[in-house]
């Protein structure tokens, strides 16, 4: 088997991803709407979060489902709040490496009835969830044998005022833990930073001292480099490479979207350092490094762009940056035994010379046969060691049904998944 240091998956909503139907069926018709406000701006009260059993069901789904797939180590970047001891425990348990705490912001987003987004000012609850995340780190960080680790997380770029930014940004630099945002990750918020500032969202960052070497930015999409922003003023990719911040591409879930970073290779050429994350299902980081590799070929109409070894890079060493380790991501002496055995020879697969291009080519996550996370066998011939997998999809299955149920009620026309998500073909079922 090929034997590869484990991946750094660098964007997970750990419990926020029952929204995902929602976010790639619903509203492809209207851009302005798409990406996380699909589901993250519910008619104002009407939103009954998921209860702290359901929380905990999807967690743990979701961190076994990438850690079988290959990510070693989770960046959690935000979701439902929940028992945060059981948070704990739960990476304990599961034995992923994660970083993380709980995201806040000081502008919520909600629909009105006639489906126009806002947003709602709460200075408080961002003071208030900056402290939770605060005493979050101080209390979790190290724990579970120094696999849970702390990092803020500033929800959105849009979704935080200039002082809550700033606040974020000094209280990470005083404990000393790496910062998320999400910036640059759909059209309106490109247009709403520029509105507010009269600068792209990474130059608005940039110049409030925000960017630099431990800063994680979710997407960065939309820049000047991208042709829908229409905003050749600047060179944001200069700025993201001068300041040593590191750029998540989650290709799959934007290729849904019809979107893609323009591009991975112009990125890197620029000095960008980037990495890759999955954000949505499948958290699949074997089949990301080939959305990575084919989407920059595709963007650049280049077929030397995304060569296997650079995106192979991106979900290996370069996350390392901001997390500032050298003992994940590579296989050395001193470093961390997070590794994985992947299977590439079998009749589902075809002959290779080089394993890291076939990897590449025609792998996918459940060519993993064994995660190895600290030295400790999780996973083994494809099946998770110490907990019971099954009973873990049954409750997440049920705790995302739930959330499918609640839909109508805070959806701005009271629509049910079925009506959001059309079936491909009218559904037959045996009676
Ligand atoms: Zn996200």
């Amino acid at each position: 088997m090929l034997v590869t240091p484990g991946f750094i998956n660098t964007h997970v909503h750990t419990s926020g991803n029952g929204g995902d139907y929602l976010l790639h069926d619903t509203v492809k018709t209207d851009y302005r709407t798409a990406n996380y406000l699909s589901f993250a701006a519910p008619l104002q009260g009407k939103m009954v979060p998921p209860t702290p059993e359901e929380t905990a069901a999807l967690r743990a789904f979701v961190m076994l489902h990438a850690l079988k797939q290959g990510s070693t180590t989770i960046i959690d970047v935000g979701g439902w709040r929940g028992d945060w001891d059981g948070y704990a425990r739960l990476v304990e348990t599961l034995g992923v490496r994660v970083y993380t705490s709980p995201p806040f912001r000081d502008r919520n987003t909600y629909t009105d009835a006639q489906g126009r987004i806002y947003y709602a000012t709460d200075t408080a609850a961002g003071e208030r969830g900056l402290q939770e995340a605060i005493a979050f780190i101080r209390t979790y960080d190290g724990a579970a044998g120094g696999r849970l680790r702390g990092l803020l997380n500033a929800a959105q770029v849009e979704t935080c005022s200039v002082p809550l930014l700033r606040a974020c940004k000094d209280a990470a630099r005083e404990l000393d833990v790496p910062v998320h945002t999400h910036a640059g990750g759909n059209l309106l918020e490109f247009q709403r930073i520029l509105e507010e500032y009269r600068k792209t969202p990474i130059q608005f960052l940039a110049d409030l001292d925000f960017l630099d070497e431990r800063t994680l930015i979710g997407h960065g999409v939309f820049t000047t480099a991208h042709p829908w922003t229409h905003y050749p003023f600047g060179d944001d990719l200069r700025l993201l490479a001068e300041r040593g911040a590191t750029v998540s591409h989650c290709p799959y879930k934007y290729a849904k979207m019809a979107i893609t970073l323009h591009s991975f290779q112009r990125y890197r050429d620029a000095g960008v350092n980037v990495a890759l994350g999955t954000d949505t299902y499948p958290m699949d980081m074997v089949a990301e490094l080939r959305w990575a590799s084919m989407l920059a070929k595709i963007t650049d109409q280049n077929y030397l762009a995304g060569q296997p070894r650079d995106v192979f890079h991106a979900a290996t060493l370069a996350p390392c940056r901001f997390l500032r380790r050298d003992d994940l991501g590579r296989l050395a002496p001193g470093a961390k035994a997070d590794l994985l055995l992947i299977r590439l020879d079998h009749l589902g697969a075809a002959f290779y010379v080089d394993p890291i291009k076939a990897l590449v080519d025609f792998g996918c996550g459940r060519d993993v046969d064994t995660v190895i996370v600290d030295g400790k066998v999780l996973v083994a011939g494809g099946r998770a060691q110490h907990v019971d997998e099954e009973a873990i999809y049954a409750r997440a299955r049920e705790a995302t049904q739930r959330y499918w149920e609640r839909l109508p009620a805070w959806h701005w026309a009271g629509c049910r998944v079925e009506q959001i998500v059309p079936p491909a073909f009218p559904l037959h079922r045996a009676p």
